[in-house]
This record gives structure tokens, C-alpha cells and sequence, in this order.
């Protein structure tokens, strides 16, 4: 493996990194308070993030996208998460959910919708999870019944990141639960033309990243917008979240380094018996703790987007990244807000808000523990999921 950038990643890294430290960081935590994001905002920012690369990001040129890497995806995140993790969510799930339909096999679907999504215009999210379906993802139970030209959708979403601010939805759907993975299927529901309620999830952190309830009540979506048929749709889901961990994990790195910048530089003016806190032996000792989780969270996930641009398809290692580096941001962001002893509690300073976020990484895209049970099947040959 090797990790040594090129030129342009390091001009990269640089342009980004000067770019967010003045125009998007110094927004993050008034857009927090005021809650998720609109969708003009989002647009906005979408289009003001595009000439970086982070719209479409590893969509090839060929198909009028920035043709970046997964490691480019890596430099890219980093830094925007440590700046404004909630902003970062809604620009990784679009982002991700664009490349996802360049490789739909239906193109004269991805042909027409495409163009939108690169241009920052329109805005996709994906929707697995359901009132009773979180961590076993096999058992959907919204269905879709073929009626002459139309699939006709019934069933609620919950969690969906961008979800009301989502012109498009990938809805993985069932046929036929009987059939187990038989029936399970992708549609492409589009918000204008097949029409759905959607309700606001407010939570704990990355509080502008919008998360949605979707209900589908008889909804009727043109079959033309299959994008995987009944049988195709569980082996895409799982795949694809081998690409989502990998990104949870560097957000958690992102959020997890921003936490420990603003802990140097507080422990450095912060003054305590005499000398400014940093001085203090058992507080270099949470520095130390922090800064080896976050190298070695940050190699976990460069490892697995490496491996990504090479072609594989890499549970165990996109799983042990996310485990290790969203459990990684938990301790890490608790141990800056520590530093910062009651200040730290206070919304005047950020850390309380990057603890906030990093404590919603170790759910989606699979829990820690189901990352877990991932590993061990992957070490094992045997599965703990029945
Ligand atoms: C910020 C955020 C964004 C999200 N975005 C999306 C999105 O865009 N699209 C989408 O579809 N979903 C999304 N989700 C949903 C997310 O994927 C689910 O929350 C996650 O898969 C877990 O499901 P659950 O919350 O229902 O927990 P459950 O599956 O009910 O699990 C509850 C607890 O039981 C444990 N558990 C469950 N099964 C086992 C087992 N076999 N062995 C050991 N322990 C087990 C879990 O680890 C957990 O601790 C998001 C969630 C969050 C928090």
C-alpha cells in the first residue's frame, strides 16, 4: 500500500482545507442551533462545494462527473467533517447516492437524471431502514406491487439522511416478503413525480444534517424507474455499505481531529496551578490517547478506500474501519471536551457539538456490533446473522 499523495491531491488537500477553515467552519455552529438545513441551503452550499470535486466526486468524467478516487473522497471529507459535520452529511449522502446512479443499469434513467444531480441541482438520499427493520436489513417490509405500467409503494422509511430535502429516493422495496431476498428490489421514486410525506427526525448531533420519516401511502411510481428488479436489490444494499462505512469512518476521524485542535489550543492558554494545563502530565496523557486512535482511524479508512480503488469489495475492512474509528471519535471528542473541563459543556465552545456528533456515528450504516459480527463472519467463514 501506498499512501504518498500526488501533486494535485496535496493541492487539493491545501485549496479545501483553506477554503473551509474560512468560509464554512466559522458557519457550523449557528446552522446547528438553528436545526436541519433547508433545501436552498443546501443547494447552495452543494453548489459552492462543486468546483472542489465533492459533488458526484468519483463519478468518471465520461459521464460529465470530477473522476476523483476514493482516496481524493478521503481528502475531501476529512476536513469538511471537522469543519461542519452536519453540512458534511448531507454533501457525502448526495454525493455517494450520485456515483450510485452512474452505475445504474437502467441508463436511460441515469441519463436523464444525472445531469441534475452533478450540477448541485437535485438532492438523492436512500432509504433501507424501517420502523422494524434496523440492523437485519433482509427482512423489508415495504412492499411494491406491479400494476400494469406502475410499481405501487406502501410502507414508511425512518432515518433517512436528506430525506426531506431529497428530490430523489432509492427505495429498497420487497415483492414478495416469502421470497426473502428474492423479492427485494431498488426504485427510483422521484419526489414531484410520485408524491410522498416526509417528516423531520430531530436528534441529538449533526443536528443541520437533515433525517426523515418518508411515508408511502399507495404511491405509485412508473416502472421505468426500476433500478434493480426483485432479486438484485439485498446483494447492491449490502455492497454499497462497504462504501458507506469507509465514509463514516473518516467523518469520525474528521470530527474526531477538529476535537483535538481545539483541545491544543485551549490547553495551551488554560492556566492551572501556575502553568497552562497542557503542562500537566495526565492531560498530555489524553493527547497521546487521542492522537493514536485518530492516526489509526484514519489509516483503518484510507486502508479500505485504498483497497476500494483497486476494485475490492472490502467488508472486513471497510467494517473494522468503521468500528474502530466511530467508537474511536466517541472516546476522542470525550476526551477534548474533558480538557476543556466545564467549558467544555458549554455551546460557546464547539466541542460539545463535535461530541455530539460523533456520538451518532456507531448506528447507521450498521451498528457497531453488526460491524462486529461482520469481522468475525469475514475471519470465521461463519456467520452470526442465523
Ligand atoms: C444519523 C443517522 C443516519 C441514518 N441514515 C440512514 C439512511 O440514510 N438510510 C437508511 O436506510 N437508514 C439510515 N439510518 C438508520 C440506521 O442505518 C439504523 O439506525 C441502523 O441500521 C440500526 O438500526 P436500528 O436503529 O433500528 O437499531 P436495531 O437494529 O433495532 O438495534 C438496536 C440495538 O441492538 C443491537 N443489535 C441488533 N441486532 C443485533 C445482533 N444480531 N447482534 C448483536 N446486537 C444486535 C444493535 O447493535 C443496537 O445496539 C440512519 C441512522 C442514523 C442514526
Amino acid at each position: 500500500m501506498n499512501f504518498d499523495l500526488t501533486e494535485e491531491q496535496r493541492m487539493l488537500q491545501d485549496t479545501v482545507r483553506r477554503y473551509l477553515n474560512d468560509k464554512i467552519a466559522p458557519l457550523a455552529d449557528e446552522y446547528d442551533r438553528k436545526g436541519p438545513l433547508t433545501k436552498a441551503d443546501a443547494h447552495r452550499f452543494l453548489k459552492e462545494l462543486k468546483p472542489f470535486g465533492y459533488v458526484g466526486t468519483l463519478v468518471p468524467e465520461d459521464l460529465g462527473g470530477p473522476g476523483l478516487t476514493h482516496i481524493d473522497w478521503a481528502l475531501l471529507h476529512e476536513p469538511l467533517r471537522g469543519a461542519w459535520a452536519g453540512l458534511g452529511g448531507t454533501v457525502g449522502i448526495t454525493s455517494a447516492g450520485t456515483y450510485g446512479v452512474s452505475h445504474f443499469e437502467n441508463t436511460a434513467l441515469r441519463d436523464r437524471i444525472l445531469p441534475g444531480l452533478l450540477d448541485g441541482d437535485k438532492i438523492i438520499c436512500t432509504a433501507i431502514t424501517e420502523p422494524n427493520v434496523g440492523s437485519d436489513a433482509r427482512n423489508i417490509e415495504t412492499r411494491a406491487v406491479l400494476d400494469g405500467d406502475h410499481y405501487v409503494l406502501n410502507g414508511t422509511k425512518m432515518w433517512i439522511s436528506n430525506g426531506t430535502i431529497a428530490d430523489y429516493v432509492t427505495v429498497v422495496a420487497t415483492t414478495d416478503r416469502s421470497k426473502g431476498a428474492g423479492g427485494v428490489m431498488h426504485l427510483l421514486v422521484e419526489r414531484d413525480v410520485s408524491p410522498f410525506e416526509s417528516r423531520e427526525i430531530h436528534k441529538m448531533g449533526v443536528r443541520s444534517f437533515p433525517t426523515a420519516e418518508l411515508i408511502f401511502d399507495d404511491c405509485r411510481v412508473p416502472r421505468e424507474n426500476v433500478v434493480r428488479e426483485p432479486g438484485q436489490g439485498l446483494k447492491q444494499t449490502l455492497t454499497g455499505l462497504t462504501f458507506a462505512r469507509a465514509n463514516a469512518a473518516i467523518a469520525s476521524v474528521g470530527i474526531a481531529q477538529a476535537a483535538l485542535d481545539v483541545a491544543v489550543r485551549y490547553a495551551k492558554e488554560r492556566v492551572q496551578f501556575g502553568k497552562p494545563i497542557g503542562q500537566h502530565q495526565l492531560v498530555q496523557e489524553m493527547f497521546a490517547d487521542m492522537a493514536a486512535d485518530i492516526d489509526a482511524a484514519r489509516l483503518l479508512a484510507w486502508r479500505a478506500f485504498y483497497l476500494m480503488d483497486q476494485g475490492h469489495v472490502c467488508f472486513k475492512e471497510s467494517s473494522i474501519a468503521k468500528a474502530f474509528a466511530t467508537e474511536m471519535a466517541v472516546r476522542a471528542t470525550s476526551n477534548a471536551l474533558q480538557i476543556h473541563g466545564a467549558y467544555g459543556l458549554s455551546e460557546e465552545y464547539q466541542v460539545e457539538r463535535f461530541f455530539r456528533d460523533a456520538r451518532c456515528y456507531t448506528i447507521p450504516d450498521g451498528t457497531t456490533q453488526i460491524q462486529k459480527l461482520i469481522i468475525g463472519r469475514e475471519i470465521l467463514g461463519m456467520s452470526a446473522f442465523r
